[in-house]
């Protein structure tokens, strides 16, 4: 299949990882947009939030909670972090299996306080 984060999954391409276990792989995000920039992904190949059923209801809540793992890890739970997924094209989502940014270490700009026009 031809998924960047799949391929992360396989060790087809390299990734710098800080957590696995057998479902899930969190790892550094390529292009930071905060000190710490995380994502959290499923082993399994998810399209996108959108394409989750409550058949995955277990491995999403084991996805955040290894957000809140990697982000502790990081040290990041004082002073807090953010934990979002881009879902479809309106979010800007660029990569189609299912991702959690962990994103701390700065103070945030809020991207849910109000809406954006061009
Ligand atoms: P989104 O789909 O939510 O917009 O974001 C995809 C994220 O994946 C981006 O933050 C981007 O920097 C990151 N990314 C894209 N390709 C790679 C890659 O090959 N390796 C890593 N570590 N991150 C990637
Ligand atoms: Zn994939």
């Amino acid at each position: 299949m031809d998924c960047i984060f799949c391929k992360i999954v396989e060790g087809i391409l390299p990734s710098r990882k800080v957590y696995e276990d057998e479902e899930i792989v969190a790892f550094h995000d390529i292009e930071p947009l905060a000190p710490v920039h995380l994502l959290v992904i499923p082993k399994r190949h998810i399209p996108s939030l959108e394409a989750a059923t409550a058949e995955d209801a277990e491995l999403l809540g084991r996805l955040m909670l290894a957000a809140q793992r990697v982000a502790r890890e990081a040290g990041l739970a004082d002073k807090g972090y953010r934990v979002a997924t881009n879902t479809g094209p309106d979010a800007g989502q660029l990569v189609f299996h299912l991702h959690l940014h962990v994103l701390g270490g700065d103070k945030l700009g809020n991207p849910v306080s109000r809406i954006q026009h061009d």
